[in-house]
């Protein structure tokens, strides 16, 4: 009887709020329920396709490097993302601003379904993922921190050590993606710090985030990492721009 009546309460949210892929934030149909993403996403998942930048994952057409990783030099040695952020913008905005952390847990394994896919061997080379982090302020208004959420969920299913002790936010920045190029460096400029340097000597780190847009913050924790004595930095994203 309990069972009957949580069936009923499950059909009636499901029917007020129905829920929505993790991937195109459509609606799921109704018999396909069961999973997180709608027919079209899960009978072929849209992950970024064709051949990537060596630099930084997005798809190049010729070369080995895109146009940006071109003109820029970043201090990780490569990293990659499993969507194009146009694809999925209402996914991540749900994630992080409605506050849906269970979004977080299915893009982490929609990530680790694109990474065995794509970079196979990638894991092996890795000793231990570090998110990167939000401000204080962020933390108290949102209650989590995406990347940690997706950095967490990589960390237990490929067991690799895992620390969110080592990059601190101490900067209130603007987000990244309301502003022009040099404007991103100079709210970056300073907006981190790092600490608890001993786990991270002459160790491979993988830097996870939601997006990547022109690299600006990723670049700048690299950075950190590498100068306190990190071997090599990686970045893995849900998304990237
Ligand atoms: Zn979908
Ligand atoms: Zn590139």
């Amino acid at each position: 009887m309990r069972k009957y009546i949580k069936n009923i309460i499950k059909f009636i949210i499901n029917v007020i709020y129905p829920p929505k892929c993790a991937v195109c934030s459509n609606i799921i149909e109704f018999n396909i329920r069961e999973g997180y993403l709608c027919k079209k996403c899960s009978d072929d998942i849209p992950f970024l396709k064709g051949k990537f930048c060596e630099k930084c994952g997005r798809p190049v057409e010729h070369g080995n490097l895109c146009l940006r990783c071109m003109e820029k030099s970043f201090a990780f040695d490569f990293g990659f993302s499993a969507f194009e952020y146009r694809l999925i913008k209402r996914s991540i905005a749900r994630f992080k601003y409605k506050g849906i952390k269970k979004l977080g847990f299915y893009m982490a394994e929609l990530m680790c379904i694109f990474l065995e896919r794509n970079y196979p061997n990638v894991m092996n080379d890795i000793d231990i993922i570090i998110p990167v982090p939000i401000h204080s302020s962020k933390m108290k208004k949102r209650g989590f921190n995406q990347a940690d959420i997706i950095g967490r969920f990589i960390s237990e299913k490929y067991n690799i050590e895992y620390s969110d002790t080592v990059i601190e936010r101490i900067k209130k920045t603007i987000p990244q993606s309301r502003l022009q190029p040099k404007e991103k460096i100079y709210n970056i400029k300073d907006a981190f710090d790092i600490k608890n340097t001993d786990i991270i000597q002459d160790k491979r780190i993988m830097i996870v985030d939601d997006i990547f847009t022109t690299g600006t913050t990723i670049n700048e924790c690299s950075k950190l990492l590498v100068s306190s004595g990190a071997k090599s930095v990686v970045f893995f994203t849900f998304a990237s721009s």
